[in-house]
């Protein structure tokens, strides 16, 4: 893990990186097998082992973690257990120890960094304030805010209690800020229902042009109103002045490895995750440009075997070492969910 803190994060070439990224993920197999006599049973009926390749490596269906609770490590060593609320289903319940929890918000802060720079930024959550300070709730959607959190100073939330606008609240900080760099942080759905329509219903425009905002998740319920990823951009530069706005994607089962959004649209894999397509069907890897389900592959997960799940997402692999932005190794797109997969609460899985 330590040799991943030292190398670059969007910098290396594609080869390089699946070397250091693949030595990581071998031993955390190792690990979870024997930490997890489940997943040992796994990788035995399936015959799998060490990796020299990403297709090789072994993978969990990411529902298996709503069926059953995973873990790798002996119960005293539990230091949390997190879990994503969906609006139907049964939620995934994912079990950290202390090592695992630490690690998901040091790899979040050093990416997010790379995009924002290493100072602390005044921060405003479109957000309730109850959803951190509340830590008995252990929702994945807390752990992931808590997480952006250190990022930031001056946390400010911009939702009450009862998830409206918390005006006063909003323009001191306005006030204070206007026209300098903040950070602002929301799950997509929260930005829009619960900031920039009430925005444009009273006809009002934030001055938060040196702004950045990161958001995730719930693009289906955007889906609904026809809002896509672009007019969603569109209203966030009219209403809150930012120009600079990146989506993310990643997985509750894995919170911390985040794929960010670059200047050109696409979501990048940093040192610490990665993935690969399959075919839904008979889950053949798929290659550059062949639409399937996603594979998705983190370096966090110590505390349970989580390191590579088959999603429920669709998506298509755009490349590899060669997005304009500059940043190395894969990008790709997120184009919606599996058919017949469950569908998940609009902000409940820090996506
Ligand atoms: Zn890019």
């Amino acid at each position: 893990m330590n040799r991943l803190f030292d190398a670059p994060v969007f910098g290396l070439p594609q080869e390089e990186k699946s070397g250091l990224l693949l030595a990581r993920l071998n031993e955390l197999t190792q690990r979870h097998a024997q930490g997890c006599p489940a997943f040992a049973n796994i990788l035995s009926a399936f015959g799998w082992g060490q990796a020299s390749t990403y297709q090789e490596l072994p993978y969990l269906a990411a529902r298996l973690f709503k069926l059953t609770q995973w873990q790798s490590v002996p119960q005293e060593e539990v230091f949390k257990v997190l879990t994503s609320s969906g609006t139907t289903g049964t939620p995934s319940r994912i079990v950290l120890d202390r090592d695992t929890a630490a690690l998901q918000s040091k790899v979040l802060v050093k990416i997010l960094q790379e995009f924002v720079g290493k100072q602390r930024l005044p921060m405003l959550l479109v957000e309730q304030p109850a959803l951190i300070q509340n830590r008995s709730g252990f929702s994945a959607r807390g752990a992931g805010a808590l997480g952006l959190s250190f990022l930031g100073r001056d946390h400010t939330y911009a939702l009450d209690e009862q998830m409206r606008p918390n005006w006063p609240v909003i323009e001191a900080f306005c006030d204070k800020y206007a026209g300098q760099p903040v950070l602002l942080f929301g799950f997509t759905f929260m930005v829009w229902q619960c900031l920039l329509e009430p925005l444009r219903e009273r006809g009002l425009q934030l001055p938060l042009t040196q702004g950045v905002l990161f958001h995730s998740g719930g693009w289906k319920k955007l889906q609904h109103l026809a809002v896509d990823n672009l007019a969603f951009k569109q209203r966030c530069h009219e209403q809150l002045g930012l120009s600079r706005i990146h989506n993310f994607y990643g997985m509750v089962e894995q919170v911390g490895s985040v794929f960010v959004e670059c200047e050109q649209g696409h979501l990048h894999a940093p040192l610490f995750a990665d993935l690969l397509v399959r075919d839904p069907l008979t889950h053949r890897p798929l290659g550059v440009g062949q639409p399937g389900l996603l594979q998705v592959l983190s370096a966090i997960p110590q505390s349970y075997p989580g390191h590579s799940l088959l999603s429920e997402d669709l998506g298509v692999l755009l490349g590899e070492d060669d997005c304009p932005c500059g940043r190395r190794g894969r990008y790709f797109h997120v184009s919606g969910r599996q058919q017949g997969a469950e569908v998940r609460g609009c902000s409940d899985t820090f996506q």
